[in-house]
Formats: structure tokens, sequence, C-alpha cells
């Protein structure tokens, strides 16, 4: 199936920015050096829109960078202007952007409506005043709360991001905050895990033996588990892990921490495979001699698991089932069919997380 969202991505540094979040080195994770300039926008959007497919569903220009609405005005509204401009002429079909959640007020929102901005994104980080502060965040859970539900209320679609692994925080602090998050009705969630960048504060904490990075073993576990809150509360979780730019892959720029090219198809591989174990316990199929299993060509590495790992799994926690998974272009990305000596099945993991493990 083609992709049917397309992103045109703009990374606006907040430059200046008074604050002094201890995993921030901000031009590194952005991967840009070169500054962005409004006069920018519509000629990349269209070298953008030249290379998408026709029949693209939706196309919008994302305005990254963590801070959007605390940069000057005039230059906010340089940048809105020139998207707002190609959304007028029908180039692409929304406008979305990330910021704080102490950079959002009425007069602010108020304008994001004016230029036709359709989402709006907060790095919550974590909803544990503790975690935030030793992490110097300069907000409190309170302020996301106040924040969502102006966003909310004002008719933005709200995203929202998470990190996992901060200083002071724990698998419950995570938890917690996954909760309040659902809680707050977001339309989507990003994840990430804690990494140290180099030049950051929290790379001078661990070089101190004051903190303790997550192990990646422990991120992929944590995840798992917010995964699955999310997926019970039909929360879309559209990223998990730090997008590998080019700065980031750089030798030495990730000091340490839970960092894996692959880090969300861990988590889901680990998804399918709960899912996938809980079919066979709920059936009683282990031991049915052979387990055939079926899934859509783009889901299959995912089903396996990188190196093999999930097919290994299930071979030691069910060693007299013969379990072996194939391709089959007929089935939804979602979908796996089940076949024993029994029958066959057709199972929808995305409807099975909608439930419950
Ligand atoms: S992550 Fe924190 S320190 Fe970095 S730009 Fe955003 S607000 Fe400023």
């Amino acid at each position: 199936m083609a992709k049917e969202h397309y992103i045109i991505p703009f990374f606006i540094p907040h430059t200046g920015c008074p604050h002094h979040c201890v995993f921030c080195s901000q031009n590194k994770i952005t991967g840009k050096e070169r500054p962005v300039l409004p006069e920018h926008i519509l000629t990349t959007v269209r070298e953008y829109i030249a290379t998408f497919p026709r029949d693209a569903k939706r196309v919008e220009v994302a305005f990254f960078g963590g801070s959007f609405t605390g940069i000057p005005l005039p230059l906010q509204n340089a940048f809105l202007g020139q998207a707002y401009a190609a959304k007028r002429k029908g180039l692409i079909d929304g406008i979305r952007l990330s910021t704080r959640p102490d950079y959002i007020n009425n007069s602010i929102l108020d304008n994001l409506k004016g230029y036709g901005v359709d989402t709006v994104e907060l790095g919550v980080q974590s909803m544990n005043n503790r975690v935030l502060d030793l992490s110097q965040r300069g907000h409190t859970a309170e302020d996301v709360a106040y924040a969502s539900r102006l966003i909310r209320g004002y008719g933005f679609n709200l995203g929202l991001q998470m990190m996992v692994g901060l200083p002071g925080s724990d698998r419950e602090a995570e938890i917690e905050t996954a909760e309040r998050v659902c809680a707050l009705g977001p339309d989507f969630v990003r994840i990430y895990p804690a990494l140290i960048i180099r030049g950051t504060a929290l790379e001078e904490m661990y070089r101190a033996g004051t903190y303790r990075p997550l192990p990646l073993g422990e991120a992929v576990d944590v995840c798992v588990t917010l995964a699955e809150m999310f997926a019970r509360e039909r929360i879309k979780v559209i990223r998990m892990g730090l997008q590998p730019t080019d700065m980031i892959n750089e030798e030495g720029e990730v000091v340490a921490g839970p960092f894996h090219p692959s880090f969300r198809q861990l988590v889901d591989s680990r998804l399918l495979l709960k899912v996938v174990s809980k079919v066979i316990d709920q059936r009683g199929l282990n031991s049915v001699g052979e387990l055939v299993i079926e899934a859509n060509p783009r889901t299959l590495p995912t089903l396996q698991g990188i190196g093999k790992e999930s097919i290994k799994s299930l071979r030691e926690a069910y060693p007299r089932l013969a379990v072996k998974v194939t391709g089959n272009r007929g089935l939804g990305q979602t979908v796996l069919r089940i076949i024993s000596g029994d029958g066959l099945s057709e199972v929808d993991y995305r409807r099975v997380l909608e439930k419950g493990i």
C-alpha cells in the first residue's frame, strides 16, 4: 500500500532559547546548522511536491524544532504566511508545528488560527514535576494540561511528545505520564527515549556519574508497555525513537543511551510477538504440530523481528510447535492469517492491542 501522508519538514531552531533542557543540543537533533528562511518555504514545498505521488492523500508543512511559538512573532508570521499561502494555493493540505506548553496562550492560538494551522504538538516530556524539574524543562505538568485543553478548545489537532529515561524518572513515572497524556485526549503521541547527545548537560551528568541512561532493552520494554496503553485508548503513536538524521548518525554524536536505528521496529516486533503468543495460548494451538503465520510482506520483517528474534522466541516458548512465517500480499497490513492443522483464522492485531493483551 502506498504511503498516503507526506510531511514537508522545516526545522526552525529556537535561537536564543532561554531554557536549559538537559537533553537538548538542538542543532544536532534537528540535523540542521543552515537556517531556514521564510523565503525558502514556497520553493522547498514545490520541490518536495514534485517527488510525491499525484494521489498523495494529505501533504503537510511541518515546523519542527520544539519551540515554534517562542520565536519572535514577526518571524513566526513570516514562516506561517508562506505556509498559509501554499495551503491557499492548494499545494498543501495542512500546517503543523511543535512547541512548548508554556508558549501557548489565547493570543498565540488566535494567531495560529489566523494562519490556517491545523495541528499543534507539545513537548510534554514528563507529567511528573520532579522529573521535569531535574530535566530543567522550566514548565510544569499543570502547564501541559492547561495548554492541551486550550489547544483542544480552539479545535486544533493535538499531538503530545513524551520522553522516557529522563533524570529522576522510572517505569512508574513513565506510566503515570502516559496515563495523564491519555487523559488529555491527544490525537497522536510521539515517544522518544532520552539519548545523551554530545555537548548536552545530560552528557556532563553522565560523565559525573549522576545520570544513568536507560539500557536499550529497558527502553524497549517500557515503550512496549506505553504503546499498549496508547493502543487501548486508540491513540496513534506516530513515532518511537529519534529519527536518525545525518548529524545524529555521525560517529560520536550519541555518547550513550538507547539509540537504535530501528527502535520502532524493536517495539512493534515485541507487540506482535505478544499478540501471536496470546492467540496461540487462547486457542490452545501450542501443540498442533505445525503453525503457519501469514502476514503482508510489509509486516513480515516486524513479525519475524530483527535477526528473526521473534521466531526464535516463539520456538523457545512453544517447543512442540513448528512455527513458520510467510508473506501474503492479499492481507491487510494489520492482519495475520494463522493456519494450523485445525484450520485457518485471521486476526487483526491492532484490534487485539485495542482490547488489551
Ligand atoms: S528542548 Fe529546551 S533548551 Fe532545547 S530548544 Fe527546546 S526549550 Fe530550548
